[in-house]
């Protein structure tokens, strides 16, 4: 074993050597852990006590609710606004909600969804530790992929959510995403070799689960941003 790896790693890698898993599970232990902020972070940022932080989520979520800024407001079952922590370190991007979560109005509860709960538990996360939001809140017809004056009329949500969470980490999952919130164009695996920032957080990009789902030798790519993603969070504090 290699003594210089972190704990959480050999922890994950050790589970899926015993149970074989398509991606590593994270520790148990360490999986309700809470993870603390660098020493030179401040306990309340300018932006976000967390008690504003769950009061401005809720507004955007409400206004989401309220949106008909492009035509996927009159198509959608329910709004996908986001989920999870309003004092979350990590924050995942995905692309727009599916089916699935169309129908129950939360982001990644499908077959992409259970695999990124695996994938955040590899790292020794629980999802309720994590925020989870989408660059689109309604679902686009037949999943097709979002249109550029949609990305554009709902964008304004995702960044005041990530004001609001002010996370140490955001990791991008596909190439929408990431051109939504680097806005420029550019391969994915380009992009994927690269360092970002995104206002006060780093930027970690990865492949979207659905395509991890549909090309699973990509899982080992996807593995290795999510470690990097997790050396970020351990780094002692942010520029
Ligand atoms: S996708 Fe975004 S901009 Fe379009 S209606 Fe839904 S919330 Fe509004």
């Amino acid at each position: 074993m290699n003594s210089e790896r972190p704990p959480w790693l050999d922890a994950a890698l050790l589970d899926a050597e015993a149970f074989g898993l398509d991606f590593p599970r994270g520790t148990r232990g360490a999986a309700a852990r809470e993870i603390p902020r660098g020493a030179a972070e401040p306990a309340a940022n300018p932006v976000t006590t967390p008690r504003a932080a769950e009061a401005a989520l809720d507004a955007i979520a409400r206004e989401v609710e309220a949106c008909r800024a492009c035509s996927l407001g009159a198509c959608r079952t329910r709004s996908v606004p986001g989920q999870g922590s309003a004092q979350a370190r990590l924050f995942f991007v995905g692309e727009a909600p599916g089916a699935e979560e169309d129908s129950q109005g939360l982001p990644f509860v499908g077959a992409a969804g259970q695999l990124l709960t695996k994938m955040i538990a590899a790292i020794g996360l629980a999802r309720e530790q994590v925020f989870i939001a989408n660059v689109l809140k309604c679902r686009p017809p037949e999943n097709r992929d979002p249109a550029p004056a949609e990305m554009a009329a709902c964008r304004a949500f995702l960044m005041r959510q990530i004001e609001s969470v002010d996370p140490d980490v955001i990791v991008t999952l596909g190439a929408h995403a990431t051109r939504s919130l680097l806005q420029r164009e550019g391969p994915l695996a380009r992009m994927r070799g690269e360092r970002h920032r995104c206002g006060r957080a780093e930027l970690v990009v990865t492949y979207h689960p659905a395509y991890l789902l549909r090309s699973p030798d990509m899982k080992r790519a996807a593995w290795e941003d999510l470690k990097r993603a997790k050396s970020l969070l351990d780094a002692p504090s942010r520029a």
